[in-house]
C-alpha cells in the first residue's frame, strides 16, 4: 500500500496570503519542504483523499492526474478539503464515472453547486451536469463500505460544530494493510475511540492532524504535538499500534511556529514522521 501527500497544509496553506511571520517568510525564500499546500493524498493509484481548493496546483506542480482517480473520499465540506465547485470543471462526456464519498451534509452542497452550475447559462445552451458522470455516495458513520480493493469505514471526527467531518479506516483486503487518516479532528470522540478498540485491528500507518502550536491547544477542533501523541500512546495501548506502526503528522500550519526541519527533529523525538508536499510512504 503507497501513501502519496500531494498536500500537507492547513487551512490557509504555509505560507500564508497574508502573513509575515517567521515561518511564512522561510517558506517564501527556500520553498522545497516549507512550503505546504491544502489536504490531499492518494491511496495507491486509485484512491484520492478529499478533492481540496489546491487539486489544481497539485494537478499543475505535483504531479496528480484526476482523469485517473474515480474514486474520492471526502472528509469534510471546509474548503482546504472539499471545493465541490470545482467538480463540474469535469469535461462534458467523461466517460468514467467518479465516485465521490461524502457525508450527508457535504452532499447537500454539492447538489446546490449542480443546480446553480445548470443555471449558470440558462441563455444558451444549458449544461447537462448528469454528462459529467459525478456520482455521489453518502458515508455514515461506523458503516463500511467497499469499494475497489478497499474495506473503509469512516468514522466521526471531533472537528467544526455544523459540519459532518469524517476520518477514515482504510483497509487493503487484498494486501492485509490497514491505515488511519485522521485530519481535522482534535482528540478523537468517544464513539470512535470505542469503535476502533472493538473493531478497529492493527494499524499499520496513522495519519494524524498537527495544526496547532504545541501547547497552546486554541480550539478543540484540531491537534498539536502533545495531543498527536496522546492520540498514539492510546492506539498503542489498546494494541491498535506497535513500534511496526508508522505514525505520521501533517495538517500543518504556521501556527506551530516551526519550519519542516524544526519540526522534523522534533516531532522524530516522540516517534512521528512530519510528512511533506509530494512525500510518499509504502507500508
Ligand atoms: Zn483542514
Ligand atoms: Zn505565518
Ligand atoms: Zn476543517
Amino acid at each position: 500500500m503507497k501513501i502519496t501527500y500531494f498536500g500537507t497544509g492547513g487551512g490557509a496553506g504555509v505560507p500564508e496570503i497574508f502573513c509575515s511571520c517567521r515561518v511564512c517568510e522561510v517558506a517564501r525564500q527556500r520553498r522545497g519542504r516549507d512550503i505546504r499546500t491544502r489536504s490531499q493524498a492518494a491511496i495507491n493509484d486509485d484512491l484520492i483523499i478529499d478533492f481540496p481548493v489546491d487539486t489544481f496546483l497539485h494537478t499543475l506542480h505535483g504531479g496528480l492526474d484526476m482523469r485517473k482517480y474515480h474514486h474520492v473520499l471526502i472528509t469534510h465540506s471546509h474548503f482546504d478539503h472539499f471545493l465541490h465547485q470545482d467538480l463540474f470543471s469535469r469535461a462534458k462526456g467523461a466517460d468514467i464515472p467518479l465516485n465521490i464519498y461524502v457525508t450527508e451534509g457535504s452532499a447537500k452542497q454539492v447538489k446546490q453547486v449542480k443546480e446553480a452550475r445548470e443555471q449558470a447559462f440558462a441563455t444558451g445552451k444549458r449544461i447537462r451536469t448528469d454528462e459529467m458522470e459525478i456520482r455521489i455516495h453518502i458515508v455514515r458513520y461506523f458503516e463500511p463500505f467497499c469499494l475497489l480493493g478497499y474495506r473503509v469505514t469512516p468514522l466521526r471526527a471531533h472537528h467544526a460544530a455544523n459540519v459532518e467531518s469524517a476520518i477514515y479506516l482504510i483497509e487493503d483486503t487484498e494486501g492485509g494493510r490497514r491505515l488511519l487518516w485522521a485530519h481535522d479532528t482534535g482528540l478523537l470522540p468517544k464513539d470512535t475511540m470505542e469503535y476502533l478498540a472493538e473493531k478497529g485491528g492493527r494499524l499499520d500507518f496513522v495519519s494524524l492532524d498537527c495544526t496547532l502550536e504545541r501547547g497552546n491547544c486554541i480550539t478543540a477542533g484540531h491537534m498539536d504535538l502533545e495531543r498527536c501523541l496522546d492520540t498514539l500512546n492510546w492506539l498503542r495501548g489498546c494494541g491498535l499500534a506497535d513500534s511496526g506502526t508508522k505514525a505520521v503528522i501533517s495538517h500543518i500550519g504556521h501556527l506551530l511556529g516551526r519550519t519542516h526541519a524544526e519540526l522534523e527533529a522534533e516531532a522524530a523525538e516522540l516517534g512521528f514522521i512530519t510528512a511533506y508536499d509530494g512525500m510518499t510512504i509504502q507500508i
